[in-house]
């Protein structure tokens, strides 16, 4: 192989490390903890590094982080708590249809917006009260900017704000707004092209919860409004839609059954649907992504689980737009152990993730995450986001009661295959294809996790892990990370079993691990 020069001017050093290409075809099935990826070169702080990657075709992350659709980790408070952080939370289906719904309608009626509002409801002198009462009810806000002819792009003349009406009744109904509103003369205005940060500064010294913008002939081109500059600055990561609602996942099965679910999710704006099976390379998955597609062409769909190419393919064929990779890698899984099926993670991984790309489809990788460092080796594998369920659960924002146990503060996580999660409804057993059996086969186990604080602190702290990660292997965004592990210029080398006990804590009496 030929050497290759490192930085221009002292000379050539000799070819170091495998390729990912080379590691896995040794035919060895790897973990992440059977690698490690050999240190790059570093020219940029951690902090600059780009997170930004796809979570399907049409839908992309500025944190690649999903919770796992389990009904000990994902309902609506952790889905909003990981939209907020620039990831996504999938809701669980261990449930009814309705309940499942209405919780993905708690995070879509978070407004989110950011920015200029260049298309806001505006009013006319001439309009009333009455108008900005029903405005109220109808799209939940009453700052209403008030223009000559009631347009965009017409003379300013005042603004009306909840302030302005609060204390009128509805025998004000019929009165102009020219005698409510506060008018021209009085407004502080911001000129057309004023930047974000300008807004802001005049935002915090006006006091007032508006800005409108207006352009040299005093005409309303834009508004800005002080809650969004609020929540802009608290989470700037935060994913959105095009109308600025939070994204949320829910996960679905496969059956006829499951045609009524997806309706109702449908109906309460979720963004993506999983399609949960642990074995996902079936005739009900290909016929469910057909029926999604066609009756909701915009509708993203992920498809999974697979571990093979060979998998892969027939659902890419059918039209998935993303695919979730793992069988039998979770903390909580014994699948490997019951149906002798399933493969180690870093393989399904790399595997699935290299043919996909050819496609344009991302991978996620699913389950088996223990660590910030098992993050950072699965985006290095090809996948676009990471998957958690274990990582996640215990914290203030999964569902279910924090109980104590040896003084030990937990909260219970359970594998949607295990005969707890299966015996509370037919949805998880599903997943695992055992609804008609007469005896039931768990392929997953029901335990406890350590509490470990609110997801606004977890996520974080893995967010900075992985950028810190990148910055090591010489990656400033993701998808460099992919050119460079896909060129081969990421190199890798597997580690014995010695040098796993090399890379843990070693050799000290007792201590203590707090990870941030
Ligand atoms: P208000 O004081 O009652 O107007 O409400 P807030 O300013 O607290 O919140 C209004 C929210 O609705 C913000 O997130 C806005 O970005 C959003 N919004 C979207 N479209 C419009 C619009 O046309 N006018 C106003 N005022 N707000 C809008
Ligand atoms: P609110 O808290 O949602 O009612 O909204 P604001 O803080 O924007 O408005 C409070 C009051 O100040 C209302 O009577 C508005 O009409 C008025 N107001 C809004 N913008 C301005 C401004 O730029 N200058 C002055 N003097 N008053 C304003
Ligand atoms: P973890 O992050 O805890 O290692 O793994 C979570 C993943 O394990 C889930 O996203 C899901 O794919 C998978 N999983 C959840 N419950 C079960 C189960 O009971 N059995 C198996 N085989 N996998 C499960």
């Amino acid at each position: 192989m030929a050497d290759y020069l490192i930085s221009g001017g002292t000379g050539y050093v000799p070819e170091d490390g495998l390729s990912a290409q080379q590691l896995f075809s040794i035919g060895d099935g790897l973990t992440y903890n059977d690698f490690l990826i050999l240190p790059g070169f570093i020219d940029f702080t951690s902090d600059e590094v780009d997170l930004t990657s796809a979570l399907t075709r049409k839908i992309t992350l500025k944190t690649p982080l999903i919770s796992s659709p389990m009904d000990t980790v994902t309902e609506s408070a952790m889905a909003i708590a990981m939209a907020l952080m620039g990831g996504i939370g999938i809701i669980h289906h261990n449930c009814t249809p309705e309940f499942q719904a209405n919780e993905v309608r708690k995070v879509k009626v978070l407004r989110f917006e950011q920015g200029f509002i260049t298309d806001p409801v505006v009013m006319s002198p001439r309009q009333t009260v009455g108008d900005v009462f029903e405005a109220k009810v109808r799209h939940g806000f009453s700052g209403i900017p008030v223009t000559e002819t009631g347009k965009m792009g017409s003379k300013l003349v005042g603004i009306v704000t909840s302030r302005d009406i609060d204390f009128l009744s509805e025998k004000d109904r019929g009165k102009p707004l020219e005698e409510a509103m506060t008018k021209r003369e009085e407004l502080v205005v911001a000129p057309a092209g004023v930047t974000l940060k300008e807004a802001n500064d005049i935002l915090q010294r006006s006091k007032k919860g508006k800005l409108p913008i207006v352009n040299n002939n005093d005409e309303l081109v834009a508004i800005i409004a002080r809650t969004d500059l609020k929540k802009n600055r608290d989470y700037p990561l935060a994913s959105k839609d095009s109308r600025k609602q939070l994204l949320c996942g829910a996960a679905i099965g496969t059956r006829e059954d499951d045609k009524y679910r997806l309706d109702l999710l449908v109906q309460a704006g979720v963004d993506v649907v999983v399609l949960d099976s642990s074995q996902g390379n079936s005739v009900y998955q290909i016929n469910m992504i057909n029926y999604i597609k066609q009756k909701y062409p915009e509708l993203q769909v992920v498809g999974g689980n697979v571990v093979t190419a060979a998998q892969a393919k027939n659902l890419i064929d059918a039209g998935v737009d993303a695919l979730r990779v793992g069988m039998g890698c979770g903390s909580i899984c014994i699948t490997q152990e019951v149906m002798a099926c399933g493969r180690p993670q870093g393989t399904s991984v790399y595997k699935v993730a290299e043919y996909a790309r050819r496609f344009g489809v991302p991978v996620i990788a699913d389950g088996g995450i223990q660590t910030v460092g098992h993050v950072v080796k699965a985006l290095s594998l090809g996948a676009s986001t990471v998957m958690m369920g274990s990582l996640l659960a215990a914290t203030t924002e999964a569902p279910g009661e924090y109980f104590f146990s040896d003084g030990v503060r937990l909260k219970k996580y359970r594998g949607m295959g295990s005969l707890d999660a299966m015996e509370k409804s037919t949805s998880s057993q599903k997943r695992y294809f055992s609804e008609g059996d007469n005896v039931k086969v768990a392929q997953g186990v029901s335990g406890s996790v350590q509490d470990k604080g609110s997801i606004h602190k977890f996520v974080p702290y893995l967010i900075a892990g992985i950028q810190h990660g990148c910055q090591d292997i010489g990656a400033k965004s993701l998808s460099v990370l992919r050119s460079m592990m896909y060129s081969g210029e990421l190199k890798f080398e597997k580690r014995t079993m010695s040098a796993q006990v090399e890379g843990g804590v070693h050799g000290l009496h007792s201590y203590e691990k707090r990870l941030y």
